[in-house]
């Protein structure tokens, strides 16, 4: 079956769908041309009319959207809460301030008058990830609906009834047919979407493989794309970082999502003189999360988005402990029914160990023990991955001074924010390219136009 929703804490299927036939196909492309025609032509008022319906929607039916994702990803009950809450943060965000970010802006030629306008460029193609059912929707739909552009969506086959959903928000919140559509596609399709000349640009966020794939096809067609891929991030641990301070956020930074999150800390660098002691604190805290039902409020360990990510994952430690890491805790797959992993902890790694490169989706540590803040920056720095990090120390502006020499879009000194509307998110290397969110994101699809007027003498 294409799109598959099972339930992770169970293996109960939920639901199925078939892939969209050529014709569906057809004619959700035509429609959202067809809506393309008149969307752009409205004002900024009308479009944040809808899009801050929709963010009203989200927020008056938050439990709802949140059992939804619960059940067919395993989100924990309040992280989904918070997911869907914050997904509305984001459409009004973009319903608030996109005219401004978009507003013309003057020039100064040495001859005439100049300035730089921004239209929107059409229908945009965005294939999402399931790790944030709603969120990553929010993403791409606030700003560009705000910019005038059009989408056609592609989510993960694993979250069907939340792609669904997603669509029911907007077209209740008034959205014309055509603005935005769930396309229920193979990857075959996915290609032929990116072909077809109605469709503009491509924004994708997930693995490198999808982003090769995707982007590859995306360039073939000469059309822009925007990549948002994995991640590696550092938690770099000075000497002088409170580690009562720190280590809650080491907890959080890998197991928020269940560790199933692009910009989680994955890798923790920590300083020989406070090694132990951060790590004996860290073991301890993750030895008391609870395994249960995400939908029950006290658990704190949720299962895996699904069956297969849980395989891989565990294949993932079992390469990491052939080529020679150590296994401080964990490792295994929980002995109850659904798709749950152990917290897990892998200590010396070297270089050469599958483990040093490759990304772990999942509640699986890898540390690293350094002697100077020198070597954690080139640690840190070895990765094929640029997309977050963090330095935790009482020294802010040695924080500061350590954010700046890590190659990432992003660092945090004392503080892992996975995200806030009005911040841009992206990364380097092989995490992508292009920033969604905050004044960036809404500025990737759009014409940026020149203007020059004034009578210029032509040259003799
Ligand atoms: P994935 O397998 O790449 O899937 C992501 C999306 O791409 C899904 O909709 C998937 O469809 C689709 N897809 C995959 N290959 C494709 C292809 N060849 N053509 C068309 N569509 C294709 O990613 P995942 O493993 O589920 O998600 C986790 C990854 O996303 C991690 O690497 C994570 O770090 C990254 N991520 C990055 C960000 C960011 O902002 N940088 C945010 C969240 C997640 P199917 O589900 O149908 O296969």
């Amino acid at each position: 079956m294409a799109y598959q929703s099972v339930n992770p804490n169970d293996g109960k299927v939920l639901k199925s769908f078939e892939h969209m036939s050529p014709a569906q196909l057809e004619k959700a492309l035509a429609a959202a041309e067809t809506c393309f025609q008149t969307w752009k032509h409205k004002s900024y008022a009308d479009r944040a009319v809808i899009v801050n319906n929709a963010a009203a929607l989200l927020r008056a039916h938050v439990d709802e959207f949140a059992r939804l994702e619960t059940l067919e990803m395993g989100k924990l009950i309040n992280e989904a809460r918070g997911e869907v809450q914050f997904s509305a943060d984001i459409l009004a965000y973009y319903a608030k301030h996109a005219e401004a970010f978009l507003a013309p802006t003057k020039l100064h030629p040495k001859v005439g008058e100049a300035h730089m306008e921004s239209s929107p460029i059409g229908v945009l193609f965005c294939v999402e990830p399931w790790n944030f059912p709603y969120y990553q929707l929010a993403r791409v739909a606030g700003p560009q609906l705000m910019a005038g552009n059009g989408l056609v969506v592609k989510h993960a086959g694993c979250v069907p009834q939340c792609a669904i959903a997603f669509e029911k928000l907007l077209l209740d919140a008034g959205a014309p047919v055509g603005a935005y559509t769930n396309l229920l596609i193979s990857y075959e399709q996915a290609d032929r979407v990116i072909d077809d000349p109605r469709v503009k640009g491509v924004a994708l966020t997930g693995s490198m493989a999808a982003g090769r794939s995707v982007a590859a096809r995306a360039g073939q067609n000469l059309k822009k794309s925007t990549m948002e891929l994995g991640g590696s991030d550092a938690f770099i641990v000075l000497d002088d970082a409170d580690l009562d301070k720190t280590t809650p956020w080491a907890v959080w930074g890998r197991m928020y999502n269940a560790g199933q999150t692009c910009c989680a800390a994955k890798r923790f660098i920590v300083l020989d003189s406070v090694a132990d002691r951060f790590l004996a604190k860290f073991k301890t805290a993750l030895e008391a999360l609870r395994p249960g039902d995400p939908m029950d409020e006290n658990t704190t360990l949720g299962p895996l988005s699904t069956e297969a990510a849980l395989l891989q994952l565990l294949a993932q430690v079992d390469a990491a402990v052939k080529g020679g890491a150590r296994l401080l805790m964990g490792g295994k797959r929980i002995d109850r029914p659904g798709s749950f992993m152990q917290t897990t902890i892998l200590t010396d790694i070297k270089p050469g160990n599958p483990a040093f490169r490759d990304e772990f989706f999942g509640p699986v540590v890898s540390f690293y023990r350094v002697k100077t803040e020198d070597e954690a920056v080139a640690l840190a720095n070895d990765s094929d991955f640029g997309l977050g990090g963090s330095v935790w120390t009482k020294d802010q502006a040695r924080g500061k001074r350590v954010a700046s020499r890590i190659d990432t879009g992003m660092m945090f000194v004392n503080n892992i924010d996975w995200t806030d509307a009005e911040l841009p998110f992206g990364g380097i290397k092989h995490s992508g390219y292009a920033r969604e969110l905050g004044h960036m994101g809404i500025q990737e699809f759009v014409n940026k136009k020149l203007v020059r007027s004034g009578h210029i003498a032509a040259p003799v």
